[in-house]
């Protein structure tokens, strides 16, 4: 038999998704390779067609998100390879983004410390032509997913990536450069916390991306340490935090000597991104 919008729906909504009628039509785009606005209740599967979507279904089911299924999403402008080692591009994030691209400028240098999918600083060069950035990541397998997203965007000659852990005594030495700005989205749930996130979040974004340690700012503590030493005369530095986090961070930073410029909400109304900058 067949499957169909109504019965993926129904299946989404009983196991509890909070948007079935969403997720429903992206996988019928998905197995019919056409445009989310151009599925309807009544398109019809092929036998084939019918198969994957059951497959989907089958991983959906199990709190596995839909990009990490698609291997895909999309996030601010572009479009992003993801996959279980990199936490999935949130449209929070694009808050940084948006501010990072508007307080760039063109002969700017910039840093992406813990860069996963690469999603921050490829979206931030791909709007800034003539900016060079070098991307951080402790995981070999993440920057090889942020490599390939450098790639399909065409800014691979202008990006340099290394793989580096920031509580390493010797990390600006390993990185050798200062830089115009950096931006980060570090982990930042505190420990405790990880086994009360949902399962399409603790399943199945790595752990090394979300474990923030005991209160959640440890990795904040580390970055303030060696944000001086790596940021230009005048450099900014935009950091993503968590729930109730931003001015406890703001703090950890202005003690470095840093000025607090700005916090700005997410889509949500939550102060999601601060944003300093070097005397
Ligand atoms: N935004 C993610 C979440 O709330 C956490 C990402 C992070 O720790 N940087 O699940």
């Amino acid at each position: 038999m067949s499957l169909n919008f109504a019965q993926i729906c129904q299946a989404l909504a009983k196991n509890g998704v909070a948007n079935p009628r969403l997720e429903t039509r992206l996988i019928m785009a998905f197995v019919l390779q056409c445009q989310p606005a151009e599925v309807f209740s009544d398109s019809a599967l092929t036998t084939e067609q019918s198969r994957q979507a059951d497959e989907i279904l089958r991983r959906r089911l199990q709190h596995e998100p839909l990009d990490k299924i698609f291997g895909h999403r999309e996030f601010y402008k572009f479009d992003f390879i993801v996959d279980k080692n990199v936490l999935s591009p949130r449209p929070d994030t694009e808050i940084l983004v948006e501010e990072a691209v508007s307080l760039a400028r063109d002969n700017m240098s910039i840093l992406d410390l813990g860069t996963g999918s690469g999603c921050i600083i490829a979206s931030i060069l791909s709007e800034h032509p003539q900016m060079q950035g070098t991307a951080v990541d402790i995981s070999a397998a993440s920057l090889d997913i942020a490599r390939r997203n450098a790639e399909n965007l065409g800014i691979s000659p202008r990006l340099r990536f290394i793989r580096a852990d920031w509580f390493n005594a010797d990390i600006c030495q390993t990185i050798g450069q200062k830089f115009d700005m950096i931006v980060s989205n570090p982990p930042y749930i505190p420990t405790k916390d990880i086994a009360t996130l949902e399962a399409e979040v603790k399943n199945n974004d790595p752990l090394a991306a979300l474990d923030g340690g005991d209160d959640g700012l440890q990795s904040y503590r580390r970055i303030a340490e060696i944000a001086p030493q790596l940021l230009n005369a005048k450099g900014y530095i935009l950091l993503e935090v968590g729930i109730n986090q931003a001015h406890e961070v703001a703090a950890i930073f202005t003690l470095q000597g840093l000025k607090l410029l700005k916090i700005l909400p997410d889509l949500s109304g939550i102060e999601r991104c601060v944003v300093l900058q070097k005397a």
